[in-house]
Order: structure tokens, then sequence, then C-alpha cells
């Protein structure tokens, strides 16, 4: 009697069984084949980071004022400023992204709206040194458009030099004497 009991138990547990690996074969599914297919994300979400390029002004936002070094809890930005007041920006911005905690507190200490969190997500790399990002990485455009944020900044840094040298001024009003000679 036992026997046929365990018996029964059993085909009654092998069907349970059976039955749910039936339904859940019919139910939407919830998997992807990643990275062959990536869910999207939150709009909110914290990934990649990027430097805002400014195509009317040619340039990067960034004006390399260090207020998002200084909100870092970690240490992890650093930059190379040039030039100042109108024509100030970086030609160098770096950041490690394995002291980062994604705090997003940088982004929010930044005046200029300078630098943003893409949904970028996949950081991960086979050597330390891959952690650490540059201007060229980190800027949006790409090194092309690191490259071409130098070019502008020159250029505005030249122009300011040339209205500031002496004698490139308006020219003063000739005298009435020497009018008539
Ligand atoms: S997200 Fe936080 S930890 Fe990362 S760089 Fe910005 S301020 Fe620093
Ligand atoms: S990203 Fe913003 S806060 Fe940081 S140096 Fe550039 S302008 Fe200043």
């Amino acid at each position: 009697m036992n026997a046929l009991k365990a018996l029964f138990g059993g085909l009654w547990r092998i069907f349970q069984g059976m039955g749910l690996t039936l339904r859940t074969f019919f139910r939407p599914k919830v998997t992807v084949r990643y990275p062959y297919e990536r869910r999207p994300v939150s709009r909110r979400y914290r990934g990649m980071f990027y430097l805002k390029w400014n195509e009317e002004k040619q340039r990067l936002n960034c004006v390399g004022c260090t207020l998002c070094a200084q909100a870092c809890p970690t240490d992890v930005i650093s930059m190379n400023k040039i030039g100042k007041g109108t024509t100030a920006g970086v030609d160098e911005f770096v950041m490690d992204l394995g002291r980062c905690m994604f705090c997003n507190l940088c982004v929010e200490a930044c005046p200029f709206d300078a630098i943003y969190m893409g949904d970028r997500y996949e950081f991960a790399v086979t050597e330390k040194e891959g952690s650490v990002l540059r201007i060229v990485d980190l800027a949006q455009g790409g090194p092309e458009n690191a490259r071409r944020n130098v070019e502008t900044l020159m250029r505005l840094q030249a122009e300011a030099a040339d209205k500031a040298k002496p004698g490139e001024g308006p020219k003063p009003q000739a005298r009435p004497a020497e009018e008539g000679a």
C-alpha cells in the first residue's frame, strides 16, 4: 500500500513539474540574448560620463573651473585648464572610473552644464589603466571633437591676445592742422 502511495505521489509531482514547464513555455519571455540584445535603461540611469559638445561655439562647454573635481568625494577628476575668462577651457580632462561611485555629485556641481552621465553601462576592462578615461574618451563626439575644442580655444586666445596688443585699438583722430597739411 505504501509503495503504491509513493508511486502515485511521485507521478503527481512529475505532472506538477511538467505543468509548470508547459505554462512557462507559453508565457512571454523575460530574458534577452545579451550581448546581442539589450534592454533599454531608465532615463535617469547613471552610466558613462560625457563632456558636452557645443556645436554652435565649436567647443566643449567645460571651462576648467574644477568645481566638479572639488565636489567629488573620491578624487576621480583632474584636468588641465587653458585660457581664462571667456577663452577658458580644458585641453585635458581625466577621470579614473575605478574610484567612481556614480553618485552624480560632479554633474550637479557643474554650473555650465558641461558634464553628464549617459546610459552606457559596460565598463569592464582587463587592465587597471583601462579605467582611466581622458578627454578623447569623454568628449561627446570623441577624439575629433576633443581636437576641435583645443583648436577653438587656441583661436579664441590668439584673437584675445591680438586685441590686447598695444596700438591695435582704434586709431587716434588726426588734429585739424595735420588734416590741412
Ligand atoms: S559620480 Fe561621484 S564619485 Fe564619480 S566622479 Fe562624479 S562625484 Fe566623483
Ligand atoms: S565639467 Fe563643469 S564643473 Fe567640471 S571643470 Fe568643467 S565646467 Fe567646471
